[in-house]
This record gives C-alpha cells, sequence and structure tokens, in this order.
C-alpha cells in the first residue's frame, strides 16, 4: 500500500445562490498518493483549479474535508493553515507569479525567509542544479525567459522540501521546448528526489508524464487511466466529450 499524501473527502464547492448557482465540486473524493506524479485533467470549467485550491488550503469547500498528510484542513485555525502552506505544500501556478523587484535565488528563497528558516544547502544545490538555474540566480524575473521563471517557480516550491507539490497548469503559458524541460523536472523530481506531485493540465502530452491522471467533469471525478501515453489520453478526452455531448451512451 502507498502513503497518501493528500485527500478530498466528498469535496462540494458552489459559488453563488439561486439561479446564479455554481456546482464546482459536486462530491469529490480522492486519495493522491505519495512519491506519485498525479495529473487532474477535465474540460474546462470542471472544477480542477477549485479542487486545486481546496487540497492546497487556499480555498475552502463548502462542504467535505481536504487531508493534507494527516492533517484536517477544516480543524486548523487560519494561523496553523498559513504554517501548513508555508512549510508542507508547494504551488506552482499557469502565470508563474514571481516577486519582480526580487532576484531568482531571493524568490527561491522567499518561503523560508518569511519562515525564518535557513535552505538546505545540499537540497537547495541540488534543486538549483537540477533546474540549470545557477547561472541566473541574480537575475529579475523581467530578465528571464518564461520557461526560466517557471524553473524558479518550480525551485520556489521544492525548497522547503514539501509533502506535497500542486502545479496548475504550469506549462499553460510555455512553448513546447520550456514546457518539456518543466515536465521533466517535474518527472525527474518524482523519481530521483522523491517527491509528490499534483499537476492540472488540459495538455495530453504534459499528463503523459504521469504515473496516474484523473479526470474531471462538471465537478465530479469521471474515470482515472494508469501510466497511458498521449495516444491513449486523447482517445479517452475523445470518449469523454461524446458522452458529454450524449453521442455514446452509458454503457457504450
Ligand atoms: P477549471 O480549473 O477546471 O477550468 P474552475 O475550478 O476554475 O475550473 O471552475 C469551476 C467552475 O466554478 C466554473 O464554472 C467556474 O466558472 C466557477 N468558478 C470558479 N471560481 C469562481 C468564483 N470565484 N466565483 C464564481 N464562480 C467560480
Ligand atoms: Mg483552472
Amino acid at each position: 500500500m502507498r502513503d497518501i499524501a493528500a485527500q478530498a473527502i466528498d469535496l462540494h464547492k458552489t459559488y453563488g445562490k439561486g439561479d446564479a448557482e455554481v456546482r464546482a465540486l459536486d462530491g469529490v473524493s480522492l486519495d493522491l498518493y505519495a512519491g506519485q506524479f498525479t495529473a487532474i485533467m477535465g474540460p474546462s470549467g470542471s472544477g480542477k483549479s477549485t479542487l486545486m485550491h481546496c487540497l492546497a488550503a487556499l480555498d475552502k469547500p463548502t462542504t467535505g474535508e481536504a487531508v493534507v498528510n494527516g492533517r484536517r484542513l477544516s480543524k486548523l485555525r487560519d494561523r496553523r493553515l498559513t504554517a501548513l502552506r508555508r512549510d508542507n505544500i508547494g504551488f506552482v501556478f499557469q502565470a508563474f507569479n514571481l516577486v519582480p523587484t526580487l532576484t531568482a535565488q531571493e524568490n527561491i528563497l522567499l518561503p523560508l525567509s518569511l519562515a525564518r528558516k535557513r535552505p538546505d544547502p545540499e537540497w537547495f544545490d541540488k534543486v538549483i542544479d537540477t533546474l540549470d538555474l545557477r547561472p541566473r540566480l541574480e537575475h529579475k524575473p523581467s530578465e528571464l525567459s518564461g520557461g526560466q521563471q517557471q524553473r524558479v517557480a518550480c525551485a520556489r516550491a521544492l525548497v522547503s522540501k514539501p509533502d506535497i507539490v500542486f502545479a496548475d497548469e504550469p506549462t499553460g503559458n510555455l512553448d513546447s521546448t520550456s514546457a518539456a524541460q518543466v515536465l521533466d523536472f517535474l518527472r525527474h523530481s518524482v523519481d530521483d528526489l522523491g517527491q509528490t506531485i499534483v499537476m492540472v493540465s488540459h495538455d495530453p502530452v504534459a499528463a503523459s508524464y504521469c504515473d496516474r491522471v484523473i479526470f474531471l467533469a462538471d465537478g465530479r471525478v469521471v474515470d482515472e487511466l494508469a501510466r497511458p501515453n498521449r495516444e491513449q489520453i486523447l482517445a479517452h478526452m475523445a470518449d469523454l466529450q461524446a458522452r458529454a455531448m450524449g453521442l455514446i451512451g452509458e454503457g457504450a
């Protein structure tokens, strides 16, 4: 049995009221395993970001429970949640979200600085060299390419050795070469550095780097695949799309 790094237990999230009500999550239960690279896929608006934000303690579900490393987030006070986000969770955003006035190194060390902690020098070196960032450490984000900025954001997410890293469309703003570098790094950090990563993507190429692909539709988990290749993911997405359009029936 694999250890569970994070868990969604019957998560519901609704926005708005009455006619304007949107069910972003409609009963999501899911175990995310330690030491795996998991992809969450689904059409735009299917609830991927909402699920990730609820699991990463960036948002609260309407009902249900999110658990990270055995801790039930609904039971934690704000100060403990802040500490958990800082010490136990890494996050990589589509838009990089670096601080423009800080150098790459200062950005990478920001979560540790805020926690008044020093980096583990060996781990810092390993992350920096794996991401090939050493020649860029003194550069500001505006002096870096998109791919380099996202590698800085990956280093920032990993530098505290979090229990789990959440990445929301991390390659969505990158050209295919930079995207491949970031995905290679995420894969490598699972295989060789022992990290746990959950990535939202709608790109079958990105999801084909993962150990497990979970499909969301209309705020529910509808399916999953183990170690699929790009063709299997594409076929699966076409199938889900056809079902959503009513072109094929349930048992087909
Ligand atoms: P995805 O990441 O899969 O594109 P989201 O989780 O962002 O989907 O959104 C799921 C649904 O919830 C969508 O219908 C979206 O419009 C709605 N939604 C997300 N955030 C908000 C919000 N802050 N207010 C109202 N509706 C929202
Ligand atoms: Mg999203």
